[in-house]
């Protein structure tokens, strides 16, 4: 079941200078973290009880680096928190929906995620966020 939106991924090159740009209209960083399995670094700004995530890549072959190379900085990705992410894989599935990771793999704040394909959503990223508050 999909309870709301959890974050919005935004892809920068520069993590401190986006940092900025945040805290000049307003916003703060909660807590920065690294995701070694993904090659991030993540930035966690709460807005309300939704999080922008600034996702800077940690390495030349981080999937962060290659997006950015390909199609710039900017939002990357949308996530919505679900209660089982599971479930919400297996139902995706059971409904033609192409899923890139058919098991869950570890996200940042010790969460577990899950992509479906931009093929299958008319070009957005979605990850499934099931977190563990
Ligand atoms: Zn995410």
């Amino acid at each position: 079941m999909i309870k709301k939106v959890s974050h919005i991924g935004i892809a920068v090159k520069d993590l401190d200078k986006a940092i900025e740009f945040y805290k000049k209209i307003g916003l703060n960083v909660e807590s920065t973290e690294v995701v070694e399995s993904q090659k991030v670094k993540v930035a966690f700004i709460p807005v309300g009880d939704v999080r922008i995530e600034l996702l800077a890549a940690t390495s030349d072959d981080s999937p962060i680096a290659k997006y950015i190379e390909k199609k710039g900085e900017g939002i990357q990705h949308l996530a919505l928190e679900v209660d089982n992410v599971e479930e919400s894989i297996k139902e995706a599935i059971s409904k033609d929906i192409r899923m890139i990771d058919k098991v869950p793999r570890e996200g940042a704040h010790n969460a577990k995620i899950a992509f479906a394909h931009p093929k299958s959503t008319n070009g957005l990223l979605l990850e499934y966020c099931e977190e563990h508050h």
